[in-house]
């Protein structure tokens, strides 16, 4: 593996390595550790998560543009338009952007829940559609009579009948002007991957074609047919491959085509949903889609084209719902190495007897004479000699102190073997000891909170330290986060997809990690394991005149607040506190007050460590 951890391959241009960092890709390629270092200066410690709004700008142009682009190609008349999904990404930092940068196009938002509806009515620009999609209850749909009221553009669409009758009840008690109304449509091709419950004949969303007729006579008796205007569907997230796309606008364009017949002569629009993937991979071996936004584009517009031409219906607005797409790539996570687990064992740890036990002698005899020639052979031998160190041990026949040196010197050979071969060019050995031996990064930051779809999903996201790029990394690593979880551990396979870092001593100087294209999902997915909360966000912006602007700086949660969240009464806790002082065996009222100012300071600081990191 090059240095550039495969950013040519999920990069999308948007970084460059120079001079050795990795720096944004503009006329003056500010590089991310200058601007951590900038934040830092001011002392925030810990994750930090970045966010970048000319990224989320990049991303809502180029849906645009590729569908504009399609459209001109093939003739298109229908109009394309896109919302938002709130549920990939409700922070602040990133919807308050988004729907500015969203306005000139009439970027609208997608809403799931009655909490992100209401975020939706204050939030879209006005001209901009809304959908509503997800179960929905009475409440729900009144809501969405309510927007429409105040003069949004807003469809619910309709996942089961019982919703649609909720719907004809709520439209008599209501005034005008009425929400629109969509249907989902249940498609027998179905979704792909992990999200294909989203999608198909038994998914947990949609309408039957027997429902669908019925749905049609039903708003045409209530006198709701005019309000029908869209069809929807969605196959799931991340579609890897374009097949099934395909297949599902196919189906779907003759379902358009089919209820217009029937008599829903309002019927105007097909919303495809999300499902436009990115590229995670760090490795061309394993992408993770077969297609782009160009053929996506293409392809949608082509086949709606042909299907309403061949059944002589109006080609269809499009709408679509990308949310991934959009958002994943403004976030990076740059989190602090705090550790690496070898560096216990450096030589002067070693304590050698006058005596040795012979095993002991070998292994020291091995650390002097290893050379590249012999270096594989050599760590094989060591690693076996340590093993029997540890069964002698277990039986009482050597001691701690030897325990320990055999330790040493196991890490010391490998440490050796990697260096003599990291320097030659015997890089495809160095390969092979590291399938055996991986030095383990802990880093600061959760898992758990940060990077949830790794846990859940076994979603790999890019990391790579931010700067040494122009020194080979020696070390295959896994990461260690901070949680007490042992879940808590990124893995690379040393074949399939090795991670590879430098050997850097933390005590003299600093090493961070970024993890990119973190943007999606993972921010409201995160969880407070161990009580570590979202980490502290800062948004840069990238001025005219080449220089960049950290705005909006919102430090990680407060021990306390995260307390109040899980519904403490904290100034309970500090009472206790401070009577558990008060009957404590300190005399001093001096030392008292001392430490009890000491625990105010932690309860006001967030919970992520401090010392290095
Ligand atoms: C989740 C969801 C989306 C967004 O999907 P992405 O894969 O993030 O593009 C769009 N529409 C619906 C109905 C969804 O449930």
């Amino acid at each position: 593996m090059t240095n550039d951890y495969g950013l040519s391959l999920w990069g999308d241009s948007n970084f460059i390595v120079d001079g050795g960092k990795i720096c944004l890709n503009n006329d003056f390629k500010p590089a991310i550790i200058d601007i951590v270092k900038d934040i830092r200066d001011d002392g925030y410690r810990g994750p930090l998560l970045l966010r970048f709004p000319h990224l989320i700008k990049k991303q809502i142009v180029q849906v645009y543009s590729n569908f504009e682009r399609a459209k001109k190609e093939f003739g298109y008349s229908g109009t394309f338009n896109a919302v938002y999904p709130l549920k990939v990404n409700q922070y602040p930092g990133f919807v308050e952007n988004l729907v500015k940068l969203g306005s000139p196009y009439g970027y609208g938002l997608e809403a799931g829940s009655k909490a992100e509806l209401l975020l939706a009515m204050a939030y879209n620009n006005y001209d901009a559609p809304i959908t509503v999609n997800g179960f929905k209850d009475k409440e729900l749909i009144n809501l969405g009579f309510i927007a429409a009221e105040m003069g949004h553009n807003i469809t619910l669409t309709i996942e089961g009948l019982n919703e649609l009758k909720a719907i004809i009840s709520t439209s008599k008690e209501r005034f005008a002007p009425k929400p629109n109304i969509g249907l989902r449509i249940r498609l027998h091709s179905s979704g792909t991957g992990v999200w294909a419950k989203s999608g198909g004949i038994n998914s947990k969303f949609g309408l039957t074609s027997t429902e669908l007729i019925e749905a049609v006579n039903l708003l045409k008796d209530n006198g709701l047919i005019e309000q029908f205007t869209m069809i929807h569907f969605h196959i799931g997230s991340q579609i890897n491959e374009i097949h099934p796309l395909k297949k599902a606008l196919i189906e779907a364009g003759n379902i358009y085509a089919e209820l217009r017949k029937m008599g829903a002569s309002n019927l105007q629009a097909i919303n495809l949903g999300g499902g436009l993937a990115i590229e995670y991979s760090q490795f061309k071996e394993h992408p993770s889609r077969n297609y782009t936004l160009k053929e996506y584009a293409n392809d949608v517009v082509y086949l709606l084209k042909t299907i309403a031409n061949q059944k002589n219906e109006i080609e269809p607005n499009i709408f679509i719902e990308s949310g991934r797409y959009i958002a994943a790539n403004h976030a990076v996570l740059v989190a602090p190495v705090l550790e690496l687990f070898s560096q216990e064992y450096a030589e002067e740890k070693l304590v050698l007897k006058k005596k040795n036990p012979p095993l002991i002698d070998e292994l020291y005899d091995l650390y002097t004479t290893i050379k590249p020639s012999n270096a594989i052979e050599y760590l094989h031998d060591s690693i076996a000699h340590m093993e029997s160190v540890l069964t002698l041990f277990d039986l009482g026949y050597v001691d701690l102190q030897d325990r320990s040196n055999s330790e040493v010197l196991v890490h010391l050979v490998m440490k050796k073997a990697i260096s003599l071969l990291g320097n030659k060019q015997n890089y495809a050995e160095l390969l092979k000891i590291q399938e055996e031996v991986q030095e383990r990064y802990l880093v600061n930051f959760s898992m758990f909170q940060s990077l949830p779809d790794f846990w859940g999903l076994g979603q790999n996201f890019p990391v790579m330290p931010l700067d040494r790029l122009d020194e080979r990394p020696t070390l295959s690593a896994s990461i260690w986060d901070i949680t007490c979880d042992s879940d808590g551990e990124i893995s690379f396979d040393a074949n399939k997809n090795p991670l590879f870092l430098h050997d850097i001593d933390v005590e003299k100087e600093e090493y961070f990690l970024g993890f990119f294209l973190v943007g999606a999902y993972q921010e409201v997915l995160g969880m407070k394991h161990n009580l570590f909360t979202h980490p502290t966000e800062a948004t840069i912006y990238l001025k005219d005149n080449g220089k960049y602007e950290i705005k909006n700086i919102l430090e990680s949660q407060s021990i306390m607040d995260i307390l109040e969240d899980l519904d403490y009464d904290i100034h309970a806790i500090r009472d206790t506190l401070n009577e558990r002082i008060e009957n404590s065996n300190l005399v001093d009222e001096k030392q008292k007050k001392h430490i009890l100012g000491e625990l105010y300071l932690f309860l006001n600081d967030n919970g992520y460590l401090k010392t290095i990191g």
